[in-house]
């Protein structure tokens, strides 16, 4: 008799049949996957070229009673089980190491309601194919900064984007979600329906059980915005920056500003001899009315002598996916992240004292506007919290698998996260933490919220089945 070894529950390898993985998958709505198999590498191929976890195999749902017979057999022989959506996050939380990964790409449909301002959306989504279908209607939810992103992961680690001034955190757009638990059964979860479950997942991630469908709230958005960047050398960083916190403190909540400092990339949109050249650049993201944008955009545009300004009206669509292609697939990257309560003098100099003699090519240090309607609730409308947030402050690395230069890099990044935690709200966020950062972070990241998440943990997943992820200790 063949067996597989599978990592199980208590971390242990377990011996299971060929014959029972064969005939669990016999009956199920999708498909089973093993290491020999075609496209056994692709469902494990993640975004962070640094994650080497090998699940022993993947199961590939269709429906969401493949879901819940997969949760069934992965609990009653007591095996490891990861859910992938996109893939894309930084410590490879979507697979198990030896276990059963579950891959959702086959549930990716997307279903506009534009009469009830709604769209349904398959775990398997990523941003770009809900912005695509959303802005068909010149409707939009709030969505990340690259379009390859899995809508899953993002949406139950709280989600922010260039929309999140106007609407708030992404599960604060999230009316209703539908869940397989531990127990094997099927909740749709809503403020009325389980709604400790939905305070739950709006935040907390994939402990609580797998999500089988999204339900979120749609608003007008364009088609049509004003975004881009600017960008000038970094001899200029001390003007910009000052002129980014005038800019950002007076924008309207149609205006979302982010500022980055790093080395020029040698892209064709820079001139040649600023390649490898220290740069500061500015990322807005307007979506009200062309002519205000035009006005609100105008201090930022008239600055000094920028290298290049693609600041221009196009579809909220290639808004979106602006910055896919510095973020390439399988490259190794290495963050930490901070909340930031504002920007003071003190922390533009921390800031600036971190490019003082940095030669690596892709390291920055990227601030994102976050505040504005995700203020207007309280801090426990949901896990997520941080609504003290004005500011994601998150520390970015990225080499190619073959560059020694992995551990200066991480060493960079450790170095200047230590010293930028100063001017931190004391939280974090939870979906840009590594692998390498302890429980004591996820702490961080809930803050007041985690006492309720534990409780709710141990009504819903007591033996902590859903456990690769920022763990709650049921
Ligand atoms: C290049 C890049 C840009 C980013 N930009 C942004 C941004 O602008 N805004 C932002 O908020 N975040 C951003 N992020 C962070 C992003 O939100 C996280 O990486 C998130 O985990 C990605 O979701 P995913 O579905 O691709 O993740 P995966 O790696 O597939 O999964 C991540 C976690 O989510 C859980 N999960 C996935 N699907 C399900 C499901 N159906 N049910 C239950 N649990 C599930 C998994 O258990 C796992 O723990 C960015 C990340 C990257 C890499």
């Amino acid at each position: 008799m063949t067996t597989l070894q599978i990592t199980g529950l208590a971390g242990n390898r377990r011996d299971i049949a060929r014959e029972t993985l064969d005939s669990f998958a016999a009956n199920l709505e999708g498909s089973l996957l093993y290491p020999e198999d075609e496209g056994f590498n692709e469902a494990i191929a993640g975004w962070n070229g640094m994650i080497k976890k090998r699940p022993s195999c993947v199961v590939r749902p269709r429906t969401t009673q493949a879901v819940m017979q997969t949760v069934e057999f992965v609990r009653d022989n007591e095996l490891e089980l990861s859910i992938k959506g996109g893939g894309h996050n930084i410590a490879g939380l979507a697979l198990s190491d030896g276990g059963i990964t579950l891959d959702m790409a086959d549930m990716r449909m997307v279903q506009v309601d534009a009469g009830a301002r709604l769209v349904r959306v398959g775990p398997g989504c990523t941003l770009g194919d809900v912005d695509k279908a959303t802005q068909a209607y010149g409707l939009a939810t709030t969505l990340g900064f690259v379009s390859a992103t899995g809508v899953a992961g993002l949406t139950l680690g709280g989600g922010f984007g260039y929309l999140t001034r106007r609407f708030g955190w992404t599960v604060d757009d999230l009316e209703e979600a539908e869940i397989v638990t531990a127990d094997g059964r099927v909740r749709r979860t809503s403020r009325q329906a389980d709604e400790d479950l939905f305070w739950a997942i709006r935040g907390g991630g994939g402990n609580f059980g797998v999500v089988t469908e999204f339900v979120f709230r749609l608003h007008e958005v364009g088609p049509q915005v004003t975004g881009g960047l600017i960008a000038w050398p970094a001899s200029e960083a001390e003007a910009v920056l000052g002129l980014y916190r005038r800019t950002a403190e007076s924008a309207p909540r149609e205006l979302t500003t982010v500022v980055l400092r790093r080395n020029a990339p040698p892209a064709p949109w820079l001139p040649e001899s600023a390649h490898g050249t220290p740069i500061i650049v500015v990322v807005v993201c307007h979506s009200g009315d062309l002519e205000q944008a035009e006005r609100d955009l105008a201090p930022i545009r008239s600055h000094g002598r920028p290298l290049a300004d693609l600041i221009q009206v196009k579809n909220y669509v290639d808004q979106q996916s602006l910055l896919d292609a510095t973020q390439p697939k399988g490259m190794h990257y290495y963050w930490k992240s901070e909340f930031l309560p504002g920007l003071s003098d003190e922390l533009f100099a921390t800031y600036n004292a971190q490019f003082a003699d940095m030669k690596a090519p892709a390291n920055q240090i990227v601030l994102f506007q976050v505040d504005g309607a995700l203020k207007e609730h309280p801090e426990d409308d949901g896990a997520v919290g941080n609504r003290d947030a004005a500011f994601a402050c998150v520390i970015q690395s990225m080499w190619a698998p073959d560059s020694p230069a992995g551990e200066a890099n991480r060493q960079w990044v450790r170095t200047a996260w230590e010293q930028v935690k100063r001017y931190s709200t004391g939280g974090n966020y939870v979906n840009f933490q590594t692998a390498d950062e302890a429980d004591e972070r996820t702490l961080e990241s809930y803050r007041g919220n985690y006492a309720r998440l534990a409780a709710i943990k141990a009504k819903y997943d007591p033996g902590n089945l859903f456990r690769v992820n920022r763990n709650i200790r049921p």
